[in-house]
């Protein structure tokens, strides 16, 4: 890895702020955000939208070579296309959600998205968030934050969410599929969702926003010495 660049990896436990608060940081650092986590949405969206039967490797390997994502950075917000169309939106649904992680599971599908974050991050000052980039994508990153917060806090945030999104659903389905998307990220054989070593624990169940920022930008500057 080019070590020239700085590379913040957060990881962590789905709907516990890592995107927010990683999105925050890039935008105060000047850094390149990359939500690993909307690569690995968009490939199952893919899948459904093709019905991909993931179960058969050959079919797998097809489709990724099929598989185009781009991010597009504009004023601090990041778009997806998927073979150039905007998924941005898509992705989020509860179709998606609730197939994601299983998809995740798929060792082609992971060394496909691993070598692209790499790629995409070449030459770069970036924040990356997901699930296995302090483990796995940069074991060798300049920070490393592991976030984590209360499974009640997570499903109210998430439930927040979708519904600004327009969503109709339940607190109780979110809490079922986070509940059944941590058992799937952490269980699984390829990359399980863990904290490095060397990461730092951030639990957000009782901090707002900023505090968290303020946390992440203080860490930052220990390692690295850039600053907002
Ligand atoms: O971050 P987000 O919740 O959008 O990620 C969706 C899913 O993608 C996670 O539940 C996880 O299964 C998978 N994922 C992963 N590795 C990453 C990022 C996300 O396996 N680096």
């Amino acid at each position: 890895m080019d070590k020239q660049n700085i590379v913040i990896a957060i990881d962590g436990y789905s709907s516990c702020g890592k995107s927010t608060v990683a999105k925050a940081l890039a935008k105060c650092l000047n850094y390149v955000y990359i939500d690993s986590g909307a690569m690995y949405r968009a490939v199952t969206l893919y899948f459904i939208q093709n019905d991909v039967n993931y179960t058969q490797t050959d079919q797998v390997e097809q489709a990724l070579e099929n598989i185009h994502i781009e991010i597009i950075s504009e004023d601090g917000t990041n778009n997806y296309l998927l073979n150039g169309k905007d998924v941005t939106a898509e992705i989020r649904e509860m179709k998606v959600s609730e197939l994601v992680s299983e998809i995740s599971t798929i060792r082609a599908v992971r060394e496909s998205m691993v070598s692209q974050q790499r790629r995409m991050s070449a030459d770069k000052n970036i924040v990356m968030d997901g699930r296995d980039i302090g483990t796995a994508v940069f074991p060798d990153a300049d920070v490393k934050i592991f976030m984590t917060a209360d499974l009640n806090v997570r499903a109210e945030r998430r439930l927040k969410e979708l519904q600004n999104a327009g969503a109709v659903i339940s607190i109780e389905e979110v809490i079922k599929n986070l509940t059944h998307r941590d058992h799937q990220d952490t269980t699984r054989q390829e990359s399980p969702l863990t904290k490095a070593k060397d990461a730092i624990m951030l639990d957000t169940s009782s901090m707002n926003e900023q505090e968290q920022l303020d946390f992440v930008v203080n860490e930052t500057k220990k390692a690295t010495k850039s600053s907002c």
